[in-house]
């Protein structure tokens, strides 16, 4: 039996095989796709953390792949996209059918199932552009050809496709926050959830015999970190590039200005979830690539893709966003809410705890330093100045 549910980033109800049942809050990502460098440790921190086991090799719960060409596993999403056929929208709303909705006769979910081969190559396509360079092609604004970096964990879906195929019901969705745990007493192996999982971040282990995916790093989420403290994901943390923020978001329909979440995903649309067509509402956002095809964008992104493109773009107009991109990187703790105050020149921004307590200030600007071309100190030239 399936149910009716709202999707709000489909505009529409679908059918999903439990009742709508939302967390109090939602633990949600913002990536900005523009800064990352692809320095992949984030990708090592989250390795480090949690699948440095015996039979966790292969397990990449974080993953930085280059777009158009980069895969993991491989094929992942446009072996998927080919199966689901159309996925029209019409405006803000979805025509095209879920991979709930297109699901075979006994299925709960349209999926499939990748190969040992199919892990073999994570980094496939890294750092290759979208075709061969023509001359003088790399001087062209919007430059020909393209490439970006994108970032993937698990989504910790509100619909997941991990909980709707699990026939042991060893998949849950936590109320409290929202993220989606397997519990590994109840697993049996039986895969059907790697099979669903349409952004494949479940991984089977052989050696236990059972199915592991990101925990969403709940213990410092909890706070039962060494500090005591709630602290960001590790991925988050970690982030070279500062092009990350964990926290919660609040429902759909009850947004707050000063929850940096509410701010970018429902009120000014900047951050979008990857392939909403998909309908699990998944709860990683990102900032789209502004050097990318508006084809490309929008079938990643959705139809806010190209307008979400031009605000980023004229980011200096809005103060908020930028104090929240400057929130990014600037502290390990959970902002649960943000003030700006000044201008854009010698504004700062503030991020706030649960309790209303500051965290962190910085800089809406950040100062640039520029150090002389001779170090008369060190009696040595600087090639870089900056
Ligand atoms: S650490 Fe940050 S900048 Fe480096 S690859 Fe990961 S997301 Fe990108
Ligand atoms: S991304 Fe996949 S594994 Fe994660 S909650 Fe969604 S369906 Fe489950």
């Amino acid at each position: 039996m399936s149910h009716k549910v709202y999707n709000w980033q489909l505009n529409r109800k679908m059918e999903y095989k439990y009742p709508e049942s939302r967390p109090k809050k939602q633990a949600a990502w913002i990536f900005d796709t523009n800064k990352c460098i692809a320095c992949q440790t984030c990708t090592f921190a989250c390795k480090n953390a949690w699948t440095a086991g015996k039979g966790q090799e292969y397990m990449w719960w974080n993953n930085v792949e280059t777009k158009p060409w980069g895969f993991y596993p491989l094929g992942w999403d446009v072996r998927l996209l080919e199966k689901l056929g159309p996925q029209d929208w019409s405006g803000w709303k979805y025509k095209g059918k879920t991979i709930f909705e297109s699901a075979g006769f006994g299925e709960e979910v349209l999926g499939w199932h990748p190969e040992e081969n199919d892990y073999l190559y994570p980094n496939l396509g890294e750092d290759e552009v979208s075709s061969a360079i023509k001359d003088k092609d790399y001087i062209k604004i919007p430059h020909q050809p393209w490439m970006f970096y994108l970032q993937r964990i698990c989504n910790h879906c509100t619909y997941p496709a991990c909980v709707a195929a699990c026939s042991r019901k060893a998949i849950y969705k936590r109320e409290e926050d929202g993220i989606v745990l397997i519990d590994q007493k109840r697993c049996r192996g039986y895969q059907e959830c790697i099979k669903a999982c349409p952004y494949k971040k479940t991984f089977f282990r052989e050696l236990t015999g059972k199915s592991e995916k990101c925990i969403a790093c709940y213990p410092g989420v909890e706070g039962n970190s060494p500090a005591k403290e709630r602290i960001q994901t590790q991925c988050v943390i970690n982030c070279i590039g500062k092009i990350r923020l964990f926290g919660f978001k609040s429902r759909y329909d009850e947004a707050r200005e000063d929850n940096p979440f509410d701010y970018l995903i429902h009120i000014k649309k900047v951050a979008l979830p990857l392939y909403p067509q998909f309908g699990l509402e998944p709860n990683v956002y990102y900032i789209p690539p502004i050097n990318v095809p508006d084809k490309f964008n929008l079938q990643l992104f959705g139809p806010g893709a190209l307008k979400a493109v031009e605000y980023y773009r004229r980011a200096s107009l809005d103060k908020k966003l930028i104090g929240i991109l400057m929130l990014m990187g600037s502290t390990d703790k959970i902002t649960r809410s943000f003030k700006v105050e000044g201008d854009i020149e010698k504004g700062s921004v503030t991020g706030y705890d649960e309790q209303g307590k500051e965290i962190v200030k910085v800089p809406l600007k950040e100062p640039i330093y520029i150090r002389k071309e001779f170090d008369e100190e060190r009696n040595v030239r600087r090639f870089s100045v900056t």
